[in-house]
């Protein structure tokens, strides 16, 4: 039997999702990295081999029924989804104004946020529930907090992760009788391709909140929304 608990982390090629896959590895994990790009893919198996992290690549494209079939299948086991795989949508001069919104860039956005979390979540939800403490993490944002209000107007972006906290807490109590932990988690402002590395944080730094709620106690939180203070106002 072969107890090695194996994490899938979509868009785990590069930013913070590679961040988390070096993470969870490093604490023992075997990691399925998920990419859509087979280059990008395999040159962060090869990094995280070279860091002695047991890992392998899954395509996986979240907005693709098909790709999301494919990469279940190809799992034999599954103990953490970390839904990491998240776009800004158009970022630039006010291109997420809402008074001038262009709803493809909102379908475009939720397609990846939220309906592609969805989809990775159905998909690997028959394998998550045969393990033992099976945990669930939805990288979301404090821009999606409705007190908060903080960074700049994004009318696609910032409800994407509105909607995301809230299919967590849906997720939350139909699995509330169930040994699945799901939450929410918000990395902070990290320097990745996302922002032009405008954050000021590493992605290791950002990584550390999806590793902790990735490894709750069977007692941990279920469907909240954290980051390394603590619990996030909705
Ligand atoms: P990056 O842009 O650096 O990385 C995003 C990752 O998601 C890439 O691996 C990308 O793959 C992948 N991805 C995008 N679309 C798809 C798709 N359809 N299928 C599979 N993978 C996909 O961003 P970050 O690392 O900064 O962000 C990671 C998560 O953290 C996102 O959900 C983001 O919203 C969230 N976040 C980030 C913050 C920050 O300050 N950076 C702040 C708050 C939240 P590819 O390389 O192929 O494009």
């Amino acid at each position: 039997v072969n107890d090695t608990k194996t994490a899938l982390v979509t868009g785990a090629n590069k930013g913070i999702g590679l961040a988390i896959a070096h993470g969870l590895g490093s604490i023992g994990f075997t990691v399925a990295v998920g990419a859509r790009d087979e280059n990008n893919r395999e040159k962060a198996v090869e990094e995280l081999r070279a860091a002695g992290i047991d890992a392998f690549g899954v395509a996986l494209d979240v907005t693709s029924e098909d790709s999301v079939a494919v990469a279940a299948k190809s799992i034999e086991r599954l103990d953490v989804l970390v839904n990491n795989a998240g776009i800004g949508g158009q970022l630039d001069g006010g291109a997420q104004d809402p008074t001038t919104l262009d709803l493809d860039v909102v379908r475009t956005v939720l397609d990846t946020n939220v309906f592609g979390v969805v989809r990775v979540t159905n998909a690997m939800l028959p394998l998550l529930r045969e393990a033992e403490s099976p945990r669930i993490v939805n990288m979301s944002s404090n821009m999606g907090s409705l007190k908060l209000r903080s960074g700049p107007v994004l009318a696609a972006y910032a409800p994407s992760k509105t909607m995301l906290n809230s299919i967590t807490v849906q997720y939350a109590r139909v699995l509330a009788d169930t040994n699945v932990i799901i939450n929410a988690g918000c990395p902070g402002y990290v320097a990745t391709d996302f922002n032009g590395y405008a954050g000021t944080r590493t992605p290791e730094q950002g990584a550390a909140i999806a590793v902790k709620l990735a490894t709750l106690p069977d007692d941990g939180p279920r469907g909240g929304f954290f980051d390394d203070a603590g619990e996030i106002p909705w």
